[in-house]
Parts: structure tokens; C-alpha cells; sequence
């Protein structure tokens, strides 16, 4: 088994591999996510993104084939979700700054300010040059609730590119599980306990080549006055979303989709979840507050408790 454990995206990733003694695919897969990383991450002045919102209101901003795709991408999430899922959630994203400020909660004038520059509407595409443009000055993109699943589907394509079979990509919690284990046996992968330490599973998937990936409002908050504020932000309110759900966990082919629709399906609320659920073929289990755990059809427990994809 080779395995390696790297820093990037703003997270840890661990990427193992059962089937090959040949270290240069690690290397050849994490290269690719540093240099996703380096296109996309809001904190490089000098990345697509970085250089896209310093030059919002101005002018259109020359960007890669990768940023391009994840942008149209994110637009399309934006649009599907109405607004639930919104790319341009930055300046409220940096003003709540959850997991950098401790325990700080805005004014309602300034959580206003910053909602009033949200809006996926404004960011104009031209796929001809390749270039984008937020319209107003002080809009900012976000790629953080979609990014890490195109760097997911990047990996599998370097790894089986490079002939791996059965692997187990898991970058910051995004996670793709390729193929079978190398017992011929179907993966086992934990759903955490929202509220219980980091390796504690309040249930089990059981699957072979899927992408799995979880949006939770356990990762980073603070609790003030009984109430959980977090990193999902409801762009339409511009508070941390309020849908009494404490994790939502997507199953399906393609990890951008997965990313995408973990972070809006969390927003919406379970209600809401079936038509895009079905739109893009995936699967999702919901923990709500109270630890209850339910999963949407195609899904089911088998006798040892495990949730099996139909
Ligand atoms: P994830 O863990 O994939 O659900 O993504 C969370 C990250 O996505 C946050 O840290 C923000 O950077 C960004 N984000 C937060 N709220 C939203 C939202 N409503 N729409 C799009 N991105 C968001
Ligand atoms: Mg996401």
C-alpha cells in the first residue's frame, strides 16, 4: 500500500493507494492539487481567483481552463439552487471569518452591507477568452464549497490514468472511494458523528466507486447563547444557515457535484433536497439535531447496519 498525507486547499489530504508500489503517482497527484490550489485559492493575490476579485468592477480577468470550468460549474449550482449555494458568498464568508475571529457575530448593519454584494447574477463568463468579471467593486468569489471536488475528480484521473485500480482519495473529507477494496469487498465508509470526536461514526456507507462528501456544521463554530453559528452561510439571509440539520452527505459519480450539492443541500434544508438530488443522480444521508439519521431513496440499511447503494 503506498500512502501519502499533504497539506493544500486550505486542508489535510491523504490519498492511499492498494494496488501500486510506484510512489511517483502520489507525486504526480498531489502536484495536481497544489497547482488546483494555486489557481483557485481565495488567498493568493496572485491565483485566478485572487486576481479575479481584486479586479472586481473593473475589468475581465484572464483565468485557466480549470478555474473556468469550476466557475461555470459553480454559476450552474448557484442557479439550480437559487441562490442557496452561491459562489460570491465571500465578503459575507470573510466577514463572519468562523474558524479565524473568535466567537464573533456581526451587527445586522453590517451582515446587510455584506449580504448586498452577494450575487452569483454578476459574475459575466466569456468562454471565448476564458476570462471573468464580477460587475461591482467589492464582490469577491468563493470557491470553497466546490473546489476540493474538482481537485477530487483531478486525483482519480491522475491515479487511473496511472493504472491504480482501488484507492481511497480523501481530500480535507471530500472523498472518493475507487473501486473495490483489495479483498474484492465493498469500501466501508464512516459517516462521522456530528457531535462526538473526529473517527466516532453515527453510520456506515458501503459502496464501490463513489464519491462521498459531507457538509457539516460541526467542522467550524461556535456556540453562543444556545445557538450554533458556522462556516455554511445562507446567502439570502446572511447568517450561517438555520435548517436543523447538523451534517448532509451526498453520494454520486462526480465529487465537484457531490461538493456542490453537499454545501447547498445543507442550506436548503431536507425538504427541499429531492429534485436536485435527482437531477444529478445522487444520494444523500441527513443527520438532523437531534442525531436522527435518515438517507434518501436508493439508499438502504443492510443487516450489519450499513447504508448500501441500491
Ligand atoms: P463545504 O465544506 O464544501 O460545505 O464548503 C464550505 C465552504 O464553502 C465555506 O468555508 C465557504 O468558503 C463556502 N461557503 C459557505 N457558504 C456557502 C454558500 N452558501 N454557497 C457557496 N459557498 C459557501
Ligand atoms: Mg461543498
Amino acid at each position: 500500500m503506498l500512502e501519502k498525507t499533504f497539506q493544500s486547499l486550505g486542508t489535510l489530504n491523504h490519498i492511499r493507494i492498494f494496488d501500486s508500489d510506484d510512489e511517483r503517482i502520489l507525486y504526480k497527484a498531489q502536484a495536481r492539487v497544489a497547482e488546483i490550489n494555486d489557481r483557485m485559492s481565495a488567498f493568493k493575490s496572485d491565483s485566478d481567483i485572487g486576481r479575479l476579485n481584486a479586479n472586481s468592477g473593473k475589468s475581465p480577468v484572464a483565468v485557466s481552463q480549470d478555474t473556468f470550468r469550476v466557475l461555470e460549474q459553480a454559476v450552474d449550482f448557484s442557479e439550480v439552487s437559487h441562490g442557496a449555494f452561491d459562489c460570491t458568498v465571500r465578503p459575507l464568508v470573510e466577514l463572519w471569518g468562523i474558524g479565524k475571529k473568535l466567537n464573533f457575530i456581526p451587527t445586522a448593519a453590517e451582515v446587510a452591507k455584506a449580504k448586498s454584494k452577494i450575487g452569483y447574477k454578476d459574475i459575466v463568463l466569456d468562454p471565448k477568452k476564458s476570462t471573468a468579471l464580477l460587475r461591482h467593486h467589492g464582490q469577491a468569489m468563493d470557491l470553497g464549497g466546490i473546489a476540493k471536488g474538482f481537485a477530487a475528480d483531478e486525483t482519480r484521473r491522475v491515479l487511473i490514468e496511472n493504472g491504480v485500480k482501488s484507492a481511497i482519495i480523501n481530500l480535507g473529507g471530500n472523498i472518493i472511494a475507487l473501486g473495490k477494496r483489495p479483498d474484492g469487498q465493498s469500501w466501508r465508509i464512516g459517516i462521522q458523528n456530528p457531535v462526538k470526536q473526529t473517527g466516532r461514526h453515527i453510520a456506515v456507507l458501503c459502496l464501490e466507486d463513489k464519491t462521498i462528501v459531507t457538509s457539516a456544521s460541526n467542522e467550524r463554530f461556535f456556540i453562543k447563547d444556545g445557538v450554533r453559528y458556522h462556516h455554511l452561510i445562507d446567502p439570502r439571509t446572511g447568517y450561517p444557515a438555520d435548517t436543523s440539520l447538523l451534517s448532509v452527505t451526498i453520494v454520486c459519480e462526480n465529487s465537484m457535484h457531490a461538493d456542490a450539492l453537499s454545501t447547498a443541500l445543507f442550506v436548503m434544508g431536507k425538504s427541499q433536497c429531492e429534485p436536485l438530488l435527482s437531477a444529478y443522480r445522487a444520494l444523500a444521508v441527513f443527520i438532523e439535531e437531534d442525531l436522527t439519521c435518515s438517507f434518501s431513496n436508493k439508499l438502504r440499511k443492510n443487516e450489519n447496519e450499513e447504508i448500501v447503494v441500491l
